[in-house]
């Protein structure tokens, strides 16, 4: 028969890497509370429209990555999300959740890019999103950068690195763009296809590249930050300072330009040493354009997505794995006469909390024995019929080894 895979780049994720995952949902969930975010939830499938308008027609996912396909019933184009803001201001603009107020907001779930799967680069991948909606100042830029600092520390992460820049707005960009083409120009025969592709439409998008060849040429282009007004210098050293202020170590880059087109402003990444080109663990920016953009009304807006494959990567790259979820007890039993006994230990300890695994099928005790101690039971119960009969059962630690034959009304007593 015809055997069926899962897709190329979506991958499963099975119970030896779930662990990891509920571990760090967990402790994402309580460290976006702690800074006052709310969680929302977005469909996974939006308009396409919504993403060629808000992401940008000149960049890689609009141009090559999006999973974009026609609805029989009705002829509408729709995409799966690659990315979670355009959907998450969508929402908030039909819901007017901004109505003379602000809004801090977080999400997480997969998102979906037709790229060439590797290490970090999957066609399905999962990110965290967090939006602050409606503040004007650097204030709320530092506050997101220092959020992420934190939950570096908060999971025993070193060592990654953050990179910022300032985009300015899009009239400071205009000047730089004719200067960028002037540029590029003279080195036109050296370009690759991407960049001369975009040399006319979207220049400042081969300052992204990651054509080693091209490094040097793109170092040696002309620089965003000279041609910035005073109220864009101001946000930036603003942000700087207030980075400064709370002791955050950071690289200024000029060439960080982001992949999308709707950012204004602060843009900011974090990056990892260990992950090779895949080294961006988190990015994001400013893009007050965008809010306007879907709003109709001028507003603010700053935020990040975080790849969660990638995290774990660097969670297990740098040993700071948790441990697994562990099962409790193990109940061995011999003897059809003992399973009664068994269902009824095992209600009690999963009634205060424990987490029980009984046997349910007729192997020997030798072989149960094995099986607790490859799932790393803290405690096995034994009960065969001589125990049935007594109304006892044995207890055994597993790092001690030590083994008492009990009553079994003393049960919930003896483990604590
Ligand atoms: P890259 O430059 O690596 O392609 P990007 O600029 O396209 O990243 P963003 O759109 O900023 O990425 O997405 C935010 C984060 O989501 C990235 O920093 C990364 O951690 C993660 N990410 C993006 N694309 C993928 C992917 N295909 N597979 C896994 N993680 C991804
Ligand atoms: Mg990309």
């Amino acid at each position: 028969m015809e055997k069926i895979n899962a897709i190329k780049g979506m991958n499963d994720i099975l119970p030896s890497e779930t662990y990891i995952w509920s571990y760090l949902e967990q402790k994402i969930k309580l460290w976006v509370q702690s800074y006052g975010y709310e969680n929302i939830r977005m469909p996974i499938v939006e308009n396409t429209k919504l993403f060629t308008r808000s992401i940008g027609e000149v960049t890689d996912i609009v141009e090559k990555e999006m999973y974009t396909f026609i609805d029989k019933l009705n002829n509408d184009s729709l995409t799966l999300r690659p990315e979670g803001t355009a959907g998450c201001i969508r929402a908030v603009t039909q819901n007017q959740l901004l109505y003379n107020t602000t809004q801090k907001l977080w999400y997480m779930g997969p998102m979906f890019r037709h790229e060439r799967p590797q290490k970090g680069r999957y066609r399905q991948f999962h990110q965290l999103g967090v939006e602050a909606l409606g503040f004007k100042g650097p204030e709320i830029d530092a506050e997101i950068v220092l959020m992420q600092a934190q939950l570096w520390q908060i999971l025993g992460l070193k060592n990654i690195q953050l990179q910022i820049n300032c985009l300015g707005e899009a009239d400071e960009r205009v000047k730089h763009k004719q200067e960028l083409i002037a540029y590029f120009e003279k080195y036109k025969d050296l370009l690759d296809e991407d960049c001369l592709n975009r040399l006319y439409k979207n220049p400042l998008r081969i300052l992204d590249s990651k054509n080693p060849q091209l490094q040097q040429l793109i170092n040696e282009a002309p620089q965003l930050i000279n041609y910035l007004g005073k109220q864009s210098q101001q946000h930036y050293n603003g942000w700087k300072q207030y980075l400064q202020q709370l002791g955050i170590n950071f690289a200024e880059n000029s060439r960080l330009v982001r992949g999308l087109d709707y950012y204004n402003l602060s843009v900011f990444e974090w990056v990892s040493f260990n992950l090779g080109a895949q080294g961006t663990i988190s990015g994001g920016g400013r893009y007050d354009p965008l809010i306007k953009q879907l709003s109709g009304k001028d507003n603010y807006a700053i935020g990040f997505g975080m790849g969660m494959e990638r995290l774990i990567l660097e969670i297990q790259a740098q040993n700071q794995t948790p441990n697994p979820d562990y099962p409790d007890v193990f109940i061995a039993n011999f003897g059809e006469a003992t399973q009664a006994m068994s269902f009824n230990a095992a209600q009690q300890l999963r009634d205060r909390g424990y987490n029980v695994i009984q046997n349910l099928s007729d192997g020997s005790l030798k072989s149960q024995l094995k099986r607790a101690n490859s799932m790393n039971c803290r405690i096995t119960l034994i009960i065969g019929e001589t125990e049935v009969l007594n109304n006892q059962i044995v207890v055994k630690f597993m790092d001690s080894q030590e083994q008492q034959v009990i009553n079994f009304d003393e049960l919930v007593n003896h483990i604590k």
